[in-house]
């Protein structure tokens, strides 16, 4: 039996993972779940499960859930906590929101576990820090994003030194086809409405601007670009609708190999479980039998300047991804609160890069320096709007 431990159990990622394992039929264990905050919810999960530790990062909600725990499981609580309980699996699943995502990842990965990694702003905030621990012996990881675990798909058809291409997909998110003039009004509630996918609320809105594409860019050339030899040249976007097709690779003979399925995070999830066979129960099969179409088109990366600050990013190297990324997180959570209109979101985010001194990635402070540093300066960014509005 394979032991899991789903850090972020009560988010979307968190939630889809218990019903693979559910689905898995006894072949996996979960021994320990945690989460920020959201403590009926890890009660009730704790009551099914019965894990040996239950984590929360935060005191206050770590407090209340004292005396709801099934006799013998182990409560921890504060800032390290869900690092804690990395350590206790085989397979980690990192499914944390945003940049408290990072010390789950170093910590799953220096003790040699498998990392099903659903927090891409790990490879992003700390790509120079997760290459360095994932040499460890037994550290390895599993993408639990859609175009990632595709592509690791599609990577197996070839060798190190046949890939081209890497070409991620992208839905286009809610505002595919509109021009930067129409998006200066768009509500939440208009940025929120996804087409294809059902997912957290960050993700969405990054989705829109196509900050969400640009991260997985930079995600792909922190997964594949050493082993494959791919720099940014070599990965490119195209917008494709229906998310049936979760990525493509370009070989050297121009033979290019896709993964198709519907969109389904439960298929990414039990691939990173069950790797390296396959899972047994299939999540997102295709229908054939009823017509469909596939459709593809370059990006407009004029209206979703997002896209290309994050090649910029990951271009400059070091901790300009992280840079980006907590700017980015910044002005999220300014445009869901209303303070900041959708087209700002960009605008926040280029200021900060413009701003960022060329500091390297030497260790998890300087990152934790950086990330604050571009979160202070993406809120006067956003404070000087709010003022100006
Ligand atoms: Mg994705």
């Amino acid at each position: 039996m394979v032991t899991v431990a789903l850090v972020g159990s009560t988010g979307s990622i968190g939630t889809q993972a218990m019903e693979v394992v559910r689905a898995g039929g006894g072949a996996f264990d979960v021994v320990a779940i945690g989460a920020r905050r959201s403590v009926d919810v890890l009660a009730a999960q704790a009551a099914e499960l019965r894990p040996a530790v239950v984590a929360v990062a935060d005191e206050t909600a770590g407090r209340r859930l004292e005396g709801r725990l099934p006799a013998g499981i182990e409560l921890r609580c504060g800032a390290d906590a869900l690092a804690s309980i990395a350590v206790d699996a085989d397979v980690v699943v990192n499914g944390v929101v945003g940049f408290a995502g990072l010390p789950v990842t170093l910590a799953a990965l220096a003790a040699g576990r498998r990392l099903a990694l659903a927090n891409k702003e790990s490879l992003i905030a700390g790509g120079p820090l997760v290459q360095a621990v994932r040499l460890t012996p037994g550290a390895e990881i599993l993408p639990v994003d859609s175009e990632h675990c595709a592509l690791h798909q599609c990577l197996r058809s070839g060798g190190r030194g046949e890939v081209r291409r890497l070409v991620l997909t992208a839905s286009g998110g809610p505002f595919r086809g509109r021009r930067a003039a129409e998006l200066t009004t768009v509500t939440v509630a208009d940025a929120l409405a996804h087409p294809t996918w059902a997912m957290g609320r960050k993700i969405t809105i990054d989705s829109s601007t196509l900050m969400n594409k640009g991260l997985e860019v930079i995600e792909a050339h922190e997964l594949f670009g050493a082993e494959f030899g791919i720099d940014y040249d070599a990965i490119d976007v195209v917008v494709h609708r229906q998310s049936v097709v979760h990525s493509m690779v370009e070989f050297a003979d121009g033979a290019m190999v896709a993964q198709l399925s519907e969109p389904d995070m439960r298929l990414p999830i039990g691939y990173a479980l069950a790797w390296p066979e396959r899972f047994t129960t299939a999540f997102g099969a295709l229908d054939w039998t009823e017509a469909r179409r596939l459709d593809f088109e370059a990006p407009d990366s004029a209206t979703f300047a997002c896209l290309g600050l994050a090649y910029a990013a990951g271009r400059m190297g070091e901790t300009a991804p992280a840079t980006l990324n907590a700017a980015n997180e910044v002005a999220v959570d300014a445009f869901l609160s209303g303070a900041i209109a959708w087209p700002a979101i960009a605008e926040v985010v280029d200021e900060c890069l413009q701003a960022w001194e060329g500091t390297k990635a030497e260790d998890l402070d300087v990152v934790v320096a950086v990330d604050a540093i571009a979160r202070d300066r993406a809120r006067a960014a956003v404070e000087r709007r709010a003022a100006r509005s």
